[in-house]
């Protein structure tokens, strides 16, 4: 078993109802041992589109990275996800940010995900679960990370509980 963190984004449709969707379908593929709240925040990358709302889990499971992947992936597809412009507006978006404490950078899948670090909206939830995680190359717990990022957006907190 293993313990990877996935970050859900979403910023189309019933945003509330994607994170609940997202979660259960996972969870019926692994156990969801934590979950963050749920923050607001502005698009980081690309900003004329609506705001996200963003959340990490801690999730125990049986595939290796790249079953996870495609399990994300065909989660994603389940949802109605199209993919069109680079950091365009989604239904959802699931990104693995850590798998253990695995270095894997290849044409498919960069993990720790490689823009955790420059990301206010990924940070912020991830310091909820894991902030004295210590990130493999980096050599930065998520705690440090936070405090060395530069990102200017603002993660607000939703007062809802999913
Ligand atoms: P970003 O990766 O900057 O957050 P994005 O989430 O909008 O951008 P996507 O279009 O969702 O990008 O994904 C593009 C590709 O990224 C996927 O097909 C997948 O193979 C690859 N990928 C690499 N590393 C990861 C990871 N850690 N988690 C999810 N996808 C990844
Ligand atoms: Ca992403
Ligand atoms: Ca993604």
């Amino acid at each position: 078993m293993a313990i990877a963190h996935i970050h859900i984004g979403t910023n189309q449709g019933d945003l509330i109802a994607n994170l609940k969707l997202a979660i259960g379908k996972l969870g019926s593929k692994g156990t969801i041992l934590d979950q963050s709240h749920v923050y607001e925040t502005e698009a980081w990358g690309k900003q004329d589109q609506p705001n996200f709302y963003n959340m990490a889990l801690a999730f125990e499971t049986k595939l290796d990275p790249y079953g996870l992947l495609a399990l994300v992936n065909e989660i994603e597809n389940q949802l109605g996800r199209v993919r069109s412009e680079k950091w365009g507006e989604r239904i959802i978006d699931l990104d693995i940010i850590t798998y253990d404490d695995k270095v894997i950078c290849d044409e498919k899948l960069t993990i720790p995900h490689k823009h955790m670090a420059d990301r206010n909206f990924v940070l912020v939830p991830m310091i909820e679960l894991a902030g004295e995680w210590l990130h493999p190359t980096l050599n930065k717990t998520i705690d440090e990370l936070y405090v060395e990022c530069h990102d200017r957006c603002e993660v607000i907190l939703i007062d809802t509980t999913i």
